[in-house]
This record gives C-alpha cells, sequence and structure tokens, in this order.
C-alpha cells in the first residue's frame, strides 16, 4: 500500500513509518521541511496528492510545548497547523483522479469533557465545551469528504506514551532525579495509549477494509489510571521515588490557565469500537507499557 503521512517526521509519524514499512508499505511524508521521500504542503496544494493508496494525518503544533506562551499567536498555531492540513489533505483527496480508498486522522480525547467519573465511548457526546474540545470538533469536521470514496477514520488518541518524545520525554528527566510527583491533586484520570497501539490502531484502520468512524486511542485499562497511579508507577519503572505533587498553581504558572486543564483534569475513556473491531491491544495495561519504555 502506498501511505502518505502528514506531519510523519514527528514522535509518532517516525513510529508509523517503521511499522508501515516493515509491513510492506511505501510511505511518503507531507513536511514543512524537504528531504527524501517528502513532499511540502505547498507541492501538495499545488500538484495535488501523489499516487496512493491511502493518506494519514499527524500534523500539529506540540501543545504542550513550555517554551511557547499560551496566547493568541499559539492558540491560531495550534489551531491551524491541525485544521488547515487536515483541509488541504482532504481537498487533494477530493480533487485525485485515483482517489484513496483510506483516509486516516489522528485527534484527541480533549473531545470528551473532563470529568473524575463519567466514563466515555466513542458514542459519547462531546466537542463543544472548552478550546480543545472545540479544536477537535473543528479538525474531525475539516476531514469530512461526503460520498467520498475514501472510507474516513478518526483515531481519538490519549496520552502517547513512548520513548524518544512526547509525555515521556517531557517527564523522564525530573523523574529519574526523583524530583517527578502527581500534579495537582492527581485524582484526575489520565488516559494513556502505548506508541505502539497508537500506530497500531492506525495500522489495523488502514488495512481493514470495513472500518470508518471514530476508535478511542487508549489503552483498555486507562479508564482506571489516574495521573498519581501514572506518577507512581512511572517512578516504580525508573526505580526512583515519586513524592514531590506539582502544585497546580505551579502547572498554571508554566502552562497558562486554559492549557493547564490538559494536565490537571482528565477523561476516563473507553476503547469500546477499537476493539470491538477486532484490535488486540500489545500493552493493555500500565505496568507492562512502561517496563518497555524505560527498558
Ligand atoms: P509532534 O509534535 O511530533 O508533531 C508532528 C508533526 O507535525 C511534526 O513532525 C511537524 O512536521 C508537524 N508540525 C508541527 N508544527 C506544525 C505547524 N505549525 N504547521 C504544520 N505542521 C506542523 O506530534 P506527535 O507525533 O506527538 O502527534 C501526532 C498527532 O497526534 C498530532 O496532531 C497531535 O496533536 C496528536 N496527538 C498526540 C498526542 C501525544 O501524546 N503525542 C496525544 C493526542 C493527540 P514537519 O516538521 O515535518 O512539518
Amino acid at each position: 500500500m502506498r501511505v502518505v503521512v502528514g506531519g510523519g517526521t514527528g514522535f509518532v509519524g517516525r513510529a508509523l513509518t517503521q511499522l508501515l514499512r516493515s509491513r510492506g508499505h511505501q510511505v511518503t511524508h507531507v513536511s514543512r521541511q524537504g528531504g527524501k521521500d517528502r513532499i511540502s504542503w505547498e507541492e501538495l496544494s499545488r500538484t495535488g496528492l501523489p499516487l496512493c493508496d491511502a493518506v494519514v494525518n499527524l500534523a500539529g503544533e506540540n501543545v504542550l510545548n513550555p517554551f511557547r506562551r499560551w496566547g493568541d499567536a499559539f492558540c491560531k498555531e495550534v489551531i491551524s497547523s491541525r485544521v488547515e492540513t487536515t483541509k488541504t489533505l482532504a481537498k487533494a483527496i477530493v480533487d485525485a483522479e485515483q482517489p484513496p480508498h483510506a483516509w486516516v486522522l489522528v485527534t484527541g480525547v480533549g473531545y470528551y469533557r473532563p470529568s473524575p467519573t463519567a466514563e466515555y465511548t466513542e458514542d459519547s457526546p462531546g466537542g463543544n465545551f472548552d478550546f480543545f474540545s472545540r479544536l477537535v470538533s473543528s479538525w474531525e469536521t475539516a476531514a469530512l469528504i461526503p460520498g467520498s470514496p475514501a472510507r474516513g477514520v478518526v483515531v481519538r488518541s490519549g496520552v502517547v506514551l513512548g520513548q524518544g518524545g512526547g509525555a515521556i520525554s517531557q517527564m523522564l528527566w525530573p523523574f529519574r532525579l526523583g524530583l517527578g510527583g502527581p500534579l495537582g491533586s492527581g485524582l484526575q484520570p489520565f488516559p494513556w495509549i502505548h506508541i505502539r497501539d497508537l500506530t497500531g490502531i492506525v495500522c489495523h484502520a488502514l488495512e481493514n477494509e470495513c472500518l470508518q468512524g471514530i476508535l478511542n486511542g487508549v489503552a483498555p485499562s486507562s479508564s482506571a489510571t489516574s495521573n498519581g497511579t501514572f506518577a507512581q508507577e512511572f517512578a516504580a519503572a525508573l526505580g526512583r521515588p515519586a513524592l514531590l505533587p506539582v502544585p497546580a498553581w505551579a502547572v498554571r504558572a508554566v502552562f497558562g490557565a486554559e492549557r493547564a486543564i490538559m494536565l490537571l483534569e482528565g477523561q476516563k475513556v473507553l476503547p469500546k469500537r477499537t476493539l470491538e473491531s477486532g484490535y488486540r491491544f500489545v500493552f493493555p495495561d500500565l505496568p507492562g507499557a512502561l517496563k518497555d519504555i524505560v527498558a
């Protein structure tokens, strides 16, 4: 299968590319940087989609970049790097003489309202209560192509855990130094997924011709994981203590109040349709996932 991946140079994209190539598929990235097996967004708009069987979009400015102040300019970049790239790929699919058969977008569980008790499946409502939920709504709406022969699949991902990027790379050193701990009360749910399962679900969506619609990209046991449990398990996997809670005010001071919601609140999300679709998780439980990552 020939697969075009927007944002394929990133943390998830590199792992997905490796998995797809190991399964005999060919991968072309759409990127802001030139390079081998890459086309630019401008080239995509100008000359259209290269001949391919499937398209995936993973592009997005890192929301939790602690070096970027949470203000209007950064918010616009966070939105446009997701919504505009998705629109560009959707338009390229519509305009293609030989359209691809599959179109997969990875968004986030920020679609569902944070709650310490509610449990959400793919059929639960959401998408219209705060910045992140509205972002996910416009991102997913940008991907819609009514009547297209390309099957549309949206994977709503939790926090992606893996080596060499994402949340783990931001937390590794404080935890290694014994300075890590729960954020705020630590009681908030922590929806997570191992990177091998997120890329596995995307690959499953590409290869299964009957699959379409929403799939939650979270580990089956993640609805029972709180931020505090995560901190304890991560510290245990590293053989370090996790004694120091990071107060909520400090998280808000670094990230800004609106963005800090992502860290101080969380959702209990179940991968109901993902499991029903036949996907088998490699890392359903947190200790096994963390052992693999810190090994
Ligand atoms: P990365 O931060 O690694 O970024 C992915 C790619 O997006 C980059 O390699 C870059 O490609 C492209 N990109 C970054 N900023 C911009 C921009 N301003 N305009 C256009 N393209 C840009 O993301 P991940 O791999 O961690 O995540 C992939 C997708 O999954 C993202 O959309 C993210 O929101 C979503 N997601 C990730 C989660 C996580 O925990 N990692 C959790 C939930 C959802 P290049 O430089 O080649 O142009």
